[in-house]
């Protein structure tokens, strides 16, 4: 395994780890405070199509990447269904973000 293979397995367990957060409060706590649903299908969207592109060149890292990609986007948009509407206290009490 080379240097750039490497790389691209230990930024594959980075993205899987990122996930971690977000999917446990889902889970833990039922809140679904915060989450922007068109954002969370355009990821869908964009890790199908990353997939298809990574198979159509036989490209193993990325392949692996997007699929947990889709595994953990569709597991974050299957509790944020199952939990709609809800809020933790701390997320009931947390200022929204705005962009201005
Ligand atoms: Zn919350």
């Amino acid at each position: 395994m080379d240097f750039a293979q490497a790389a691209g397995w230990i930024g594959t367990a980075l993205i899987l780890t990122a996930y971690a957060p977000q999917v446990w409060h889902l889970a833990k706590e039922k809140c679904t405070g915060g989450l922007s649903m068109v954002s969370w299908h355009l990821w869908l969207l964009g890790s199908l199509l990353l997939f298809v592109h990574a198979y159509a060149r036989a490209d193993a890292v990325i392949m692996a990447v997007q699929g947990v990609n889709l595994l953990a986007v569709g597991l974050t948009l299957y509790l944020a269904k199952k939990y709609e509407g809800k809020a933790c206290t701390a997320c009931q009490s947390r200022p929204t973000t705005t962009f201005k």
